[in-house]
């Protein structure tokens, strides 16, 4: 899946998905994800991610952003663990996504990746001996999603509470 792979040079005389190829490629990637859950132990991060990026405020999806470093070298190789990708294009020298520079298209979790340790781990098992050159030093306050949320849910009690007092 994923990834900030983004040079349209790779795609150099492609002409732009149209939205029902965009639309069609999209179904078949979630069937093929779903299928995948039966088979690949990569599906359910895979699930996780898109749960999550789907889901979650930016502020506890991104919390673990400020401890991330390294760059996408643009492998493509998460673009290609449970299935080939039908948006990736590449050549013998580079990669690019079709669809990664629009904001209307790009799946959450291609952009998201990867947004905490556990997520990393995930991809980086599935490509080994490959690296993902990622790396997450420090921690957020709240590194664990459950953690994050319970936070979220004690401090919107408390500002209502306080409310309630103030009025
Ligand atoms: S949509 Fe783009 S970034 Fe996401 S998995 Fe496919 S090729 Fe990779
Ligand atoms: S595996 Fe890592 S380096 Fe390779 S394309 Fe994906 S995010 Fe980029």
């Amino acid at each position: 899946m994923l990834v900030q792979i983004e040079r349209r040079d790779a795609v150099p005389n492609l002409p732009p998905l149209t939205e029902r190829e965009i639309a069609l490629k999209k179904v078949y990637v979630g069937l093929r994800k779903v299928g995948g859950l039966f088979y690949s132990g990569h599906a359910y991060g895979t699930l996780r991610r898109w749960v999550w990026s789907t889901l979650l405020p930016e502020r506890i999806l991104n919390r673990w952003r400020p401890y991330r470093q390294g760059e996408c070298n643009r492998c493509g190789m998460c673009c290609k663990i449970v299935l080939h990708c039908p948006f990736l294009q590449e050549d013998d020298q580079q990669t690019a996504c079709r669809i990664y520079t629009s904001t209307r298209h790009v799946p959450p979790p291609c952009l998201s990746y990867p947004f905490d340790p556990a997520d990393l781990a995930d991809v980086q098992r599935a490509i080994a001996p490959a690296i993902c050159p990622f790396t997450f030093t420090g921690q957020p306050e709240y590194p664990t999603i459950g953690g994050a949320l319970k936070a979220e849910l004690r401090q919107g009690i408390a500002r209502q509470l306080a409310r309630i007092r103030q009025s």
